[in-house]
């Protein structure tokens, strides 16, 4: 590619509305251009890195045996009524009617439509196990789209789904699915890490994530020191405390004005913080419901939700809290509260002795409360956030939280879209049988922004070999003036572009700094640069992105020096 006939569109300035680096380098770089929100151009620079990442996951799907197909984005609702989603999904489902009144949405997942396609194929068993994929564009309208094609509406994912008569063939694939992921990402040369995770609005029970680390992840991961368990912060346990030994005192109801938070409230109280068991009031699918858990724990809403069997769960206003308890916020507690209201206690607050809550009028707390002395013990659950320093549930060591970005996610989802659609075979013995379904996806468009998350310095992107748009930058000093440095580069381009090496020219009338800046910028792998002098010398300058020193290399020969920099592929 020549960059006289090629526009980089880079920029030097910061875009005032990209937070996160790979938003900010992939805008500078002029690989995205933004339409509306969570809508993206991909523009030429961009598309090849994203081609690029397509490559290698075909590659590694191609090589488990998956066939690829390609579903329509659009997707009718009977589809989606069958599986019961139509009314589960809510507001991330972007719906759509056609001419005749008819309801669509723009496909956010493909379980629906994959589902309808094997059940009107597939007849026996025989033709199991099997899994298909598809590379394709998916809509979901984001509550908030943000850091560019990190979280966009429209994005493209790599979906794949299997279909078998028994756990053990799920199993082998889900297992074979897991490998290809690992390569996936090895090949891409990124740092990455499985993790168990929920299944949340897809459904089923295994689930495990695939995780690019780094500081601007939006998830958070708690991982062991000890052995191999990391599991998403949405789900992931710690080892219990052991129980206190306290016996149960005389409750009491004690005057707390002017409370507002747990720590005023211990000290007040003459408590441990762990001894405050905190009433929260969330909204579940539109219901109210009192969650409780220990004074300096966080409440978990993915697990609060799972807790409930709710699609949607926010935090109560004030003024809904009041409504469904009759008591000011803050006072709120299980001793006394309205009988009818959902109650959910978390295990640790369910173990908590001689605790303190509060007593359901203003300004008032009881403390020594006991569970089922008291008040009945309302159904329990792990509702709480784990945090660094805990124990490990499988042993010993020690969890930690880092963060990550979610760039894959594998499930087992067993008979949820068979059963509701009635998608079955023909089994051995000639009567229908329910095939149990996997489903793999990976985030393609997202694996290019999180990629920049891990390989970037101040003076731009610096792409592992295989994600980059270009392998060598060929750069030309005062080609407008020089007719050997004009012809020489022409020279080498061509023979680069024979050899296969992707390059990339800088021929244009600019000045030098202007264009190793560019080359920088966009993350070119490999440089080299012709000048008069270096023609005189017979030899050409080199740098590679992550080098802080140039080196000057012989004219001759220099094809294969770049060979063996970027190796094979
Ligand atoms: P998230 O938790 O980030 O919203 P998800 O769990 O809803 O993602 P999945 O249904 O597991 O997403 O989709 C498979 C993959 O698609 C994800 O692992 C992620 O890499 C990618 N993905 C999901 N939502 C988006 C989005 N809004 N923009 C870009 N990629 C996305
Ligand atoms: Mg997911």
């Amino acid at each position: 590619m020549r960059v006289s006939r090629f526009p980089l569109f880079t920029t030097k300035e910061t875009p005032a509305d990209a937070e996160i680096v790979s938003h900010q380098l992939m805008l500078r770089a002029g690989m995205i251009q933004k339409v509306a929100a969570g809508l993206y151009n991909w523009l030429p620079l961009g598309l090849r890195v994203l081609r690029n990442v397509e490559a290698i996951v075909r590659e590694e799907m191609n090589r488990t045996g998956a066939m690829e197909v390609l579903m329509p984005a659009v997707q009718p609702a009977e589809l989606w009524q069958e599986s019961g989603r139509w009314d589960q999904y809510g507001p991330l489902l972007l719906r759509i009617r056609d001419r005749h009144d008819r309801d669509f949405c723009f496909g956010p997942t493909h379980e629906e439509v994959i589902t309808d396609l094997v059940r009107r194929e597939l007849r026996s068993y025989k033709q199991l196990p099997l899994t298909y994929y598809q590379i394709q564009t998916k809509f979901r309208d984001e509550t908030r789209p943000r850091f560019g094609v990190m979280r966009a509406r429209e994005f493209v994912m790599k979906d794949a789904y299997s279909f078998h008569l028994s756990q053990a063939s799920l199993q082998e694939t889900y297992d074979a699915m897991r490998t290809a992921y690992s390569r996936v990402f090895e090949r891409l040369g990124l740092d990455f890490r499985p993790v168990r995770a929920d299944t949340g609005d897809i459904g089923g029970s295994v689930s495990e994530e695939f995780h690019v680390l780094a500081d601007s992840g939006e998830d958070a991961i708690a991982a062991c020191d000890g052995c191999d368990y990391a599991a998403n912060t949405e789900l992931a346990e710690s080892r219990p405390p052991k129980p206190t030994q306290q016996q149960p005192a005389e409750a009491r109801e004690a005057l707390t004005p002017d409370i507002h938070t747990v720590a005023e409230q211990a000290e007040l109280l003459g408590l441990n913080v762990d001894q405050i068991v905190k009433s929260v009031v969330v909204m579940a699918d539109g219901e109210p419901a009192v969650l409780y858990v220990v004074g300096d724990d966080e409440l978990n809403t993915v697990k609060a939700a799972r807790a409930l069997e709710a699609g949607d769960i926010r935090l109560a206003e004030p003024e809904e809290a009041l409504n469904a308890t009759g008591v000011p916020r803050g006072f709120i507690g299980p001793r006394g509260l309205p009988e009818g209201l959902r109650q959910v206690v978390d295990h640790r607050a369910a173990a908590a002795v001689n605790f303190s809550s509060g007593a359901n009028r203003k300004d008032y707390h009881w403390v020594n409360l006991n569970w089922d002395r008291d008040m009945p013990l309302p159904p329990t659950a792990d509702l709480r956030t784990v945090k660094a320093g805990e124990g490990c549930p499988n042993c010993d060591g020690t969890l930690s939280i880092t963060r990550g970005i979610e760039v894959g996610h594998i499930f087992q989802l067993g008979t949820k879209y068979s059963e509701s659609m009635g998608a079955t075979v023909l089994d051995e013995s000639g009567s229908d049988a329910l095939m149990t379904m996997g489903c793999y996806g990976i985030g393609v468009s997202r694996v290019v922004a999180a990629a920049i998350e891990q390989n970037h310095d101040d003076n731009g992107i610096i792409w592992p070999a295989p994600l980059a748009p270009f392998k060598v930058a060929l750069i030309s000093i005062n080609i407008h003036r020089s007719e050997a440095v004009a012809e020489k580069s022409g020279e080498l381009y061509q023979q680069l572009l024979d050899a296969g090496l992707d390059p990339i020219w800088d021929d244009r009338e600019a000045r030098p700094g202007v264009k190793f800046a560019d080359m920088e910028l966009i993350g070119v792998p490999h440089r080299i640069v012709v000048s008069d002098r270096g023609i005189e010398a017979g030899t050409l300058e080199y740098r590679g992105r992550r080098d802080s020193e140039n080196q000057n290399i012989p004219m001759e020969g220099a094809l294969d020096f770049l060979r063996e920099r970027i190796g094979p592929g």
